[in-house]
């Protein structure tokens, strides 16, 4: 094969092919939305995607998901999208991540990407993961459709977040009125594919144009029936963050990294905190059913979990950034995990940025 693949992308104004291979974003959601930005972003050069999807392809998600297949009925999103986007756009390293967000990348990992996209379908999800873009000082870009169009919102770092503005009781809202998806099946809402390739590409087009330091519209932009995209009116995004949201606290800049990483044991991490203090896990795990439970209760307290049980198995990403309580009172400290094999196997960065580096000098 001759020629550049990137040749025409050369002659767009703005465009830096090198600052796009440069670039690493972490993408939660591997749906209708998901599949066009993987798909769009890895066509346009990005160098590095994660990609967190903890469900399975579904049949009625073939109608909307260029990346998938009926072969691929039952298999992890994630992984199909990687392996679709293998043959695709070899040039894009993947990681697929069979996990929701908050177990698939670590706040280490949003804290070092260059954009972080939700292409997800609740709002409690849209939430959670604002506040961990919040926390890890990284822009989020939201899309989400409804039946016949959608919206594009870009939360830039130290801005307004996904939840500024809506009230504690709009924060607990367990899902959007326009997600694609409910959690009552039987409610679930309509979505085609022209609605979710047109909002897909919409995000593309952001998160390109952010990933090369162009402008995009500060309010969010509506994508209505008949195709066309306005903005919203109401705050723009890069106003200051609602004084009443609680999504807005930093991590600071100097947390330590231990030499551990996910697939360590909690008795491993026990070891490398003080007797008083109580690590937390940012997902929620099931605390072992002792004799005369009734029920089984879910818990963020490492210390509950088995001594044995890997950290992995509880829910805890890769490159986490763990908060650790003092029974003082004296409020939280933050712990880094080392990436995956990094401190195992003592080699140095991760394994992915290995196998890139083992990759690119064979080509
Ligand atoms: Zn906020």
């Amino acid at each position: 094969m001759t020629g550049d693949r990137f040749a025409r992308h050369a002659l767009v104004p703005g465009w830096d092919q090198k600052r796009l291979a440069d670039a690493t974003v972490v993408l939660a959601g591997a749906g209708a939305l998901g599949n066009t930005v993987a798909q769009t972003l890895a066509l346009a050069g990005l160098g590095r995607l994660v990609v967190c999807d903890p469900d399975t392809v579904a049949v009625s998600n073939l109608s909307r998901c260029p990346l998938f297949r009926a072969a691929d009925v039952g298999r992890p999103k994630a992984r199909v999208l990687a392996e679709a986007l293998a043959d695709l756009a070899p040039g894009t390293a993947v990681d697929a991540r069979e996990a929701p967000h908050v177990s698939g990348a670590g706040l280490a990992e949003l804290r070092d990407a260059d954009l972080v996209v939700s292409a997800l379908d609740s709002r409690a999800a849209r939430i959670s993961l604002a506040g961990r873009c919040t926390l890890a000082g990284t822009g989020m870009l939201d899309g989400g459709t409804h039946a016949w169009g959608g919206e594009v919102s870009w939360y830039p770092p130290g801005g307004r977040c996904r939840a500024c503005g809506l009230g504690p009781a709009e924060r607990a809202v367990q899902d959007d009125p326009w997600s694609c998806a409910a959690p009552d099946p039987a409610a679930e809402a309509g979505a085609s594919a022209p609605v979710s390739g047109l909002v897909g590409a919409w995000l593309a087009d952001f998160a390109v144009r952010l990933l090369l330091g162009l402008s995009v519209p500060e309010a969010p932009l509506r994508v209505d029936a008949a195709g066309f995209a306005m903005p919203l009116s109401g705050a723009p995004s890069g106003e200051l963050p609602d004084p009443d949201c609680p999504l807005h606290e930093r991590l600071p800049a100097d947390v330590p990294v231990l030499p551990l990483d996910q697939e360590a044991t909690v008795a491993d991490l026990l070891d490398h905190v003080d007797v008083h203090e109580e690590p937390l896990a940012w997902a929620g795990f099931s605390r072992p059913v002792r004799r005369r439970a009734a029920v089984r209760t879910v818990t963020s307290r490492l210390r509950s979990a088995p001594a044995s049980a890997r950290l992995s198995a509880l829910g805890v990403a890769p490159r986490e950034v763990l908060p650790v309580a003092r029974r003082d009172g004296s409020g939280l400290r933050y712990v880094e995990l080392a990436a995956v094999g990094k401190e195992r196997q003592g080699i140095p960065g991760d394994l992915t940025e290995a196998r890139r580096a083992t990759t690119e000098g064979v080509l």
